[in-house]
């Protein structure tokens, strides 16, 4: 299925958190410190935040922004979300949360990543850098559903803490099923031995902002996951403006590795683009094998 495919709803909330938009650059000096917020369980903000001034970022699919304020935000000043049309002020079951090695083993359906490497678009869309498929071919299996891949980007540091520690960096694997549902795989970044396919993207990265400075690129999806799919499962939400909720969380326990170099260049290209651990409320978070 195609990512920009404007019929569809939920994948239109992701895109517009995830896909486009300009940075406030209004409010805030996207330099400034002066109201950052305590980051809760995530390690100092490194990297220069002159990656997320985005006032040329492209134009945000219709439909899932509604007040037309989603797509202006930035990391720095998150109390402000709640502002924002969307779930982020209000919601009950946000994302990222904190995971616990000792979450509940649970026998769980297996996570079958079903990835060919793809042809498709890699931008900095001012929040983040994205890859977007021309063409989905690659289909996440959980237990018996399909979902199709829509889109794959970068969150650093990690968003989902594990025991209260964030990892440097961590993947976001999107993807919808034929009910809209949508579905997303989290993968950590650890420092490590130097990863190729991460290196092939690091090569990639467009030199400016808007998809109209995206780079071509082929990317090997499955060599940018772990061989243990053993992973943390909750019900939770986008983690960017408008937050939206019943996004089904599939966080790998097992990180990727990558060169300090690597994890260096990722950082400088992203800036801090993680937002704070939300309440697990009522929530359980079970660990799937
Ligand atoms: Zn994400």
């Amino acid at each position: 299925m195609r990512i920009n495919n404007a019929a569809a709803s939920a994948l239109a909330l992701i895109l517009a958190a995830c896909g486009g938009g300009s940075a406030e650059h209004g409010e805030t000096g996207e330099h400034g410190g002066e109201h950052a917020e305590a980051a809760e369980g995530h390690g100092p903000s490194l990297g220069p935040l002159e990656a997320h001034a985005a006032e040329h970022g492209p134009a945000a699919p219709h439909g899932a922004a509604a007040g037309g304020d989603a797509n202006h935000w930035d990391y720095m000043h998150q109390a402000a979300w709640a502002q924002v049309a969307g779930a982020c002020g209000q919601g009950q079951e946000q994302s990222p949360v904190n995971l616990s090695s000792a979450a509940p083993m649970v026998e769980m359906p297996d996570l079958a990543a079903h990835y060919l490497a793809a042809n498709g678009n890699f931008v900095n869309n001012g929040h983040t850098l994205q890859f977007n498929p021309a063409q989905s071919a690659a289909t996440l299996m959980i237990g018996q559903q399909a979902y199709g891949f829509a889109q794959f980007h970068f969150h650093s540091p990690a968003e989902h803490t594990l025991d209260r520690r964030a990892y440097p960096a961590e993947l976001h694997f999107v993807h919808r099923n034929s009910q809209g549902q949508l579905a997303v795989v989290g993968v950590f970044i650890e420092e490590g031995l130097e990863n190729q396919a991460l290196g092939a993207l690091l090569a990639s990265i467009p030199n400016g902002q808007g998809e109209e400075m995206a780079t071509h690129i082929t990317a090997d999806l499955a060599a940018l996951l772990p061989p243990d799919r053993a992973y943390f499962a909750y019900a939770g939400s986008l983690t960017t403006p408008p937050c939206s909720e019943g996004v089904r969380w599939n966080v790998l326990r097992t990180p990727i590795q990558a060169s300090a170099a690597q994890i260096a260049a990722l950082r400088e290209a992203l800036g801090s683009s993680s937002r704070h651990v939300q309440p697990l409320n009522q929530r359980t978070v079970v660990l799937g094998s």
